[in-house]
């Protein structure tokens, strides 16, 4: 957090530093477009393939083909999921938070993807539907399915709490998950659950402070986040101990309620969609070949 009050005295153009106008990052339109329209008309006539319940304060994995949609719904009362994804094929390839942040913006809605991280960087699932995007930004600044958060862990707890264990934060749901849906001992895989898309949380930053907030989820039974898998996708999803996260996370405190995560087939792709390629950087770095 910036100081209350600075320790340092403002230089004499302070005012002409700080009024100087920000430009957009990573301008949307430089990105590769997006056709909505192709992706929705392939869900005319779609298959239910798989239907998988997430017991609250659990998680459970699931696996998607590319070119299959799934949906995240709530299903019995206000719950918010963490969502990790993975290729299927090889877990160092997993979703990179931060730069689909710096894409795309704090706060995730239909024609967004969740990019996954270096050296692989390219589209992994792209948001098709979102029965929440009325809600935009409210008063507080506040949006639903951040990427600005992490994830609730044991770790941070122990920290915060002075020692307590607690076992059921999303870190070790998503552990658990991983491990059964790849066989990999649960010490082995937790290193490869990472930063999260928090499906249906409401969040932002205190506009005073800078601080992360959240506040009382606005999803209601019914609503739901639609995904295309542009690779073939193992997921994980863990129905937060935080519940609607109105209050507190890390705890047994909070009403919560289970997540259903359904997939589909669609009769054909999209027209036009071809499965993403890996990044094409050629990984030199600057350096000769000798010294590669
Ligand atoms: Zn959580």
């Amino acid at each position: 957090m910036k100081l209350h009050v600075p320790e340092h005295p403002a230089p004499s153009d302070a005012q002409a530093r700080k009024s100087v106008a920000p430009v957009i990052c990573y301008p949307p339109e430089t990105l590769p477009s997006v056709d909505l329209a192709a992706y929705r008309a392939a869900r005319e006539g779609w298959a239910l393939t798989e239907e998988v319940l997430v017991p609250p304060r659990d998680a459970k994995g699931f696996r998607v083909p590319a070119g299959h949609f799934f949906r995240i719904l709530s299903v019995e009362g206000p719950q918010v999921g963490d969502l990790n994804l993975w290729s299927a094929q090889d877990l160092s390839e997993r979703f990179f938070s931060g730069k689909t942040r710096a894409l795309h913006g704090t706060h995730l809605s239909s024609g967004d993807r969740m990019w996954s991280n270096l050296p692989y960087l390219r589209p992994m699932a792209t948001i098709t539907d979102d029965t929440l995007d009325w809600y935009g930004f409210d008063a507080f600044g506040c949006s639903v399915h951040d990427v600005i958060g992490t994830r609730c862990d044991p770790y941070t707890h122990h920290v915060l709490s002075d020692g307590d264990h607690y076992h059921y934060c999303c870190h070790s749901n998503l552990t658990r998950a991983l491990s059964a849906a790849s066989q990999i001992k649960p010490q082995d895989c937790e290193c490869h659950v990472h930063d999260v898309l928090n499906v249906f949380m409401a969040t932002g930053f205190s506009r005073e402070t800078g601080q992360y907030i959240m506040k009382a989820s606005p999803v209601r039974p019914g609503d739901y986040l639609e995904f295309f898998a542009e690779i073939d996708l193992l997921g994980a999803l863990s129905a937060c101990p935080g519940g609607d996260c109105s209050a507190e996370h890390s705890s047994d405190a909070a009403a919560c309620y289970p997540l259903l995560v359904q997939v589909y087939a669609p009769k054909a792709p999209p027209k036009g969609w071809k499965e993403p390629a890996r990044n094409g950087y050629d990984r030199t770095h600057g350096l000769s070949p000798d010294q590669q």
